[in-house]
């Protein structure tokens, strides 16, 4: 049965994207059927992956708001592992609105997903910079959220209310949903601002911390304007390194073995 994986945290900038496009391909570099959803109206992922999004006739929008089969939206990527897409557009932006006098409004995704959820070993979903229905819908969908905090200053601001809105979900909407696990990003070993962070966030998140920390890596950033993966974009550069371990830590947490 296939996981999803809910990427999410209100603020922006904190690696949701990036986790997800490089911890998807790697995920689908060690043999998983990985399918990526983009939820975020600036689809960024979808980009990141290489695919225009201005030619595309059927997105997480006409999933959600006209409620199309998911299957119409999907993209293979044969390219990478046959990953497997559901791209967003910037149409998503007014389904926020146009969600909200809907029927079952919050289970948009998840109804959409589970024809679709056993073809998969993992689903992760990229949600936006916000708490709103996109991302209520991505928690409703989800077995678990992984949550990138940034290792910057205020790296903690907000986390109360990101956890609040995910123990609302959990005991009203989703009993099930889980935290899958903590990711820090943009790590600069050379500052003690970045180290002060990762004991504050281990701290407040127990066991949930993966040991794998994502380093401020300039070749993480670039690759998205190439429409590629890091791990396609710069194999050997520490982003790249980084993204792998952190799939297989999350293969392990998930009790199977690495092939
Ligand atoms: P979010 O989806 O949470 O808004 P992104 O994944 O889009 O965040 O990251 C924000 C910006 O930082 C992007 O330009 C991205 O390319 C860059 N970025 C993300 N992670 C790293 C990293 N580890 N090192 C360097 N740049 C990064
Ligand atoms: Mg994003």
């Amino acid at each position: 049965m296939g996981k999803i994986i809910a990427i999410a945290n209100q603020k922006g900038g904190v690696g949701k994207t990036t986790t997800t496009i490089n911890l998807g391909y790697s995920l689908s570099a060690s043999g998983k059927k990985v399918l990526c959803v983009d939820m975020d109206p600036q689809s960024n992922m979808t980009s990141g992956f290489g695919i225009d999004d201005s030619s595309l006739n059927c997105t997480t929008y006409n999933i959600l708001i006209e409620e199309r089969n998911i299957k119409e939206a999907l993209i293979t990527l044969n390219e990478m592992n046959g990953i497997s897409i559901v791209p967003s557009s910037i149409q998503l932006a007014g389904a926020e609105i146009e969600l909200v006098p809907m029927l079952s409004r919050e289970f948009r995704l998840k109804n959409s997903l589970k024809d679709i959820k056993d073809d998969y070993d993992f689903i992760l979903i990229d949600c936006p910079p916000s708490l709103g229905l996109l991302t209520i819908n991505a928690l409703t969908a989800a077995d678990s959220v992984l949550v990138p905090i940034q290792c910057e200053y205020y790296a903690l601001e907000g986390l109360t209310q990101l956890m609040n809105t995910i123990n609302l979900i959990k005991k009203n909407i989703n009993h099930s949903l889980e935290i899958e696990g903590v990711v820090l990003t943009m790590f600069n070993a050379r500052t003690n601002l970045s180290i002060q962070v990762v004991d504050e966030v281990k701290k407040y998140f127990k066991g949930k911390v993966y040991g794998t920390i994502i380093p401020r890596n300039i070749r993480l950033g670039e690759a998205p304007s190439f429409g590629k993966p890091i791990s396609l974009y710069d194999p050997h550069s520490k982003g790249a390194e980084a993204y792998e371990e952190l799939a297989k830590e999350i293969i392990e947490r998930n009790g199977e073995a690495i092939e």
